[in-house]
């Protein structure tokens, strides 16, 4: 029987959305921020305009200097590129067009200042609202975060932030401010209803090396100040009110984690090579170039996917061939002389779209390279600026979301122009820079053979793959649990891909999220698979993963387990393999395994 330490007290577990790894146990501290009320005023007189002027002026310089110290405080702890985004709410702060129109504003309507600040700059946040863009809501609420600021110091109230002891910090939402502000105490992790792993706090967070979760849903209701707490950070649970037996099963998960963690940097210039001297390449996935730094930091041997969509984000055009030749060569120039896989726009499906097409089916509609064969000036231009960055020839090139040979053979032709068009300016480029496709629809999967015979190399798309193959939204949580990366079809596909991949001379990799799951990894392994790419946090750990296994062991476990018939009888055999083979592996088993 399992007893609790305030035995009145039931034990909850909550689900929320991993977003920075590791172990917190500890209380709570809630951190509770009340929007300030900014009541509409009118006034009276010509005095009272130039008073809200005059309160206007000084909540802007107070909430400048705020910042200006958060900011600095943050360039310290994590570094110039992540604490941008606070130099970015100073900015506009400082922008005399704002500034200007909020007093022009208080002056024509008149009315009081906190409700002119709350409008004007209400305006921006409800826009970035509007937006079907989780990127652009994190965003919006950083607006929101800065109304609030100004609108607290014109009445002000300060917001406590300080509290004695080491605690897990819970809240609503936290702004990339808070996150800060509130490293100043000794926090051991966070949690948070909203957010993503791409908020901001969940950036944070993992360049503290704190662990967090965000996305709880509603769990910050259910919470009280003092409270007991676990946060696994690698799982994405939080656990209230812990049994004394959770407790002691935490804590010693901690501890190993911990140990694991410390030993985990020795490996950093390490190969991927397993015991029995059978090499892969290890690389990682990034969204953007700020990651690059990090991904250096945990031992990739290059980048074998650069979703390079991410630079459409918070603009509504595409940019230009030069800018992009920009970003792209800062990214082969940090990683040099490691290789760079560079993927063509991944535009359409859940992600944005170059001009809004209403589609009943966007999974099964205008996205990849789709979008790209149909838009020859923007496909053209990103081509030559990817052409344009490869000179010191670390530069790979692959079409994301190919269903069928023709359109391949159509994006290879696209790129012949851009090279001509280069060889006419007499413009450098790496003529012999390898070209790879994505293996994501089914059909690519099937057709593996005919399409790496066209190519270098074949790089699965897991995340897309298993969507289609097993007709499940990858972004659904209704149907979540149908989503399965061990279903023996899964399983029986990749390997389709690796083998006929190979037999045509192209190497395979696999760049979904399943390369960096640490049961799959030793899978795959087996299977023969070339490279993994993966996200950086989780690097340190597959090299180690890769490092302990035998080949020889892993080519009979990829045998065995493709005669299995269930992806939870795949599940429990690899888990038996990993435990015994490399046991200090941190797996959650509700989680990861
Ligand atoms: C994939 O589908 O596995 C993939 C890597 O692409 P994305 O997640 O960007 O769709
Ligand atoms: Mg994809």
């Amino acid at each position: 029987m399992t007893t609790s330490p305030t035995s009145e007290k039931k034990e909850l577990v909550l689900k929320g959305v991993a977003a920075s790894p590791g172990i917190a146990i500890g209380t709570a501290y809630l951190f509770v921020k009340e929007t300030p009320r900014a009541d509409e005023r009118a006034l009276a007189s010509d005095e009272e305009v130039a008073v809200e002027d005059e309160r206007l002026d000084r909540a802007v310089l107070k909430s400048v200097k705020e910042l200006t110290k958060i900011l600095a405080f943050a360039q310290q702890k994590v570094g110039d590129a992540k604490a941008r985004i606070l130099e970015a709410q100073i900015m506009v702060l400082e922008d005399p067009v704002l500034l200007t129109s909020m007093h022009k504003r208080i002056k024509k309507e008149r009315k009081n200042a906190e409700y002119i600040v709350s409008e004007e700059i209400g305006k921006y946040a409800r826009l970035m609202l509007a937006a079907h863009d989780e990127y652009m809501h994190e965003r919006a609420h950083d607006v929101e975060d800065l109304r609030n600021r100004i609108v607290r110091n014109l009445q002000q109230e300060k917001l406590t932030s300080k509290f004695d002891g080491s605690m897990i910090v819970i809240a609503h939402t936290l702004t990339p401010a808070d996150t800060m502000v509130l490293s100043r105490n000794h926090v051991l992790g966070y949690a948070t209803d909203m957010g993503g792993v791409t908020s901001h706090a969940a950036l944070f967070s993992r360049s503290l090396k704190i662990p967090a979760i965000v996305g709880l849903g509603d769990a910050t209701r259910s919470l009280a100040n003092g409270d007991q707490l676990i946060i696994d950070g690698y799982g994405g649970t939080l656990i209230v009110h812990p049994t004394t037996e959770r407790l002691a099963e935490f804590e010693a998960k901690r501890q190993r984690f911990l140990a694991f963690e410390a030993n985990l940097s020795q490996l950093r210039d390490l190969p991927a090579e397993t015991a029995d001297g059978h090499r892969i390449e290890l690389s990682a996935n990034i969204e953007l170039s700020e990651e690059l730094e990090y991904v250096v930091v945990q031992g990739s041997q290059g980048v074998g996917l650069y979703r390079t969509e991410s630079l459409l984000i918070g603009r509504d055009d595409f940019p230009s061939e030069d800018e992009q030749y920009e970003e792209y060569k800062r990214v082969v120039d940090r990683i040099y002389p490691h290789r760079v896989i560079m993927r063509t726009f991944d535009v359409g499906g859940d992600k944005l779209a170059p001009e809004t097409a209403e589609e009943a089916n966007p999974f099964l509609g205008w996205r990849g390279i789709r979008v790209s064969l149909d838009r020859p000036d923007l496909f053209l231009s990103q081509l030559r600026a990817m052409l344009r960055a490869s000179s010191r020839k670390n530069l790979a090139i692959m079409f994301p979301m190919v269903s069928s040979l023709p359109e391949l053979k159509k994006a290879k032709a696209f790129l012949r122009q851009a090279k001509a068009e280069l060889k006419a300016k007499k413009i450098k480029f790496d003529d012999h820079l390898e070209v790879g496709v994505m293996i994501e629809v089914p059909a690519a999967a099937l057709n593996a053979g005919a399409l790496a015979a066209e190519v270098d190399f074949l790089s699965i798309g897991s995340n897309d793959l298993i969507q289609y193959l097993m007709a499940v939204d990858r972004g659904n949580s209704l149907v979540a649990r149908l989503y399965d990366e061990f279903d023996p079809a899964v399983l029986a596909t990749i390997k389709h891909v690796i083998n006929a991949g190979q037999k045509q001379k192209a190497w395979v990799g696999i760049c979904g999220e399943m390369g960096g799951h640490p049961l799959a990894a030793p899978l795959l392994l087996g299977m023969g698979i070339d490279e993994l790419s993966v996200v950086p946090v989780v690097l340190p750990e597959i090299k180690k993963i890769v490092r302990t296994l035998r080949f020889s062991d892993m080519q009979k476990v990829a045998r065995d387990v493709l005669t299995l018939s269930t992806g939870d009888e795949v599940r429990a055999y690899l888990r038996k393999v990993i435990k015994k083979a490399c046991p200090d592996i941190p797996l959650d088993d509700t989680v990861r395994g």
